[in-house]
């Protein structure tokens, strides 16, 4: 499944995330989708529910942001919102490159600091 391949990128991106930044228990993903990324943030939730407890033996919760797809005309420069897949510029009808709205991006992680959070057990 397509969403299980982009969950395990995601997981590697987070895991590498945390190591670098030495934070602790990750508790939430944060991620922003393209519209026309292709990918079903519905899916992609549940494939990571699905996943995730191989990774972390707390619960992580993933936050999906959609991202309208938007595009700059490459004539007149209008930035617009791309509706119903029309790709020409509204104003003057120009070719349009699009900017935004294809993209998977890990947008932040909240997650406890590895120091300072540690349990003292008796
Ligand atoms: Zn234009």
């Amino acid at each position: 499944m397509h969403e299980q391949s982009l969950v395990k990128t995601l997981i590697d991106q987070v895991q590498e995330e945390s190591r670098i930044r030495g934070l602790g228990r990750v508790h939430e993903v944060h991620l922003r989708v393209g519209e026309f990324s292709g990918i079903e943030p519905r899916l992609l939730e549940s494939a990571f529910a699905e996943m995730a407890p191989a990774y972390w033996d707390t619960l992580v919760q993933l936050s999906v942001e959609v991202m309208p797809l938007t595009a700059t005309c490459e004539t007149c420069h209008e930035v617009f919102h791309v509706e119903g897949f029309h790709f020409v510029c509204p104003r003057c009808g120009g070719n349009v490159q699009v900017i935004a709205g294809e993209e998977m991006q890990l947008v932040s992680l909240r997650a406890e600091r590895q120091a300072g959070c540690e349990e003292v057990s008796q």
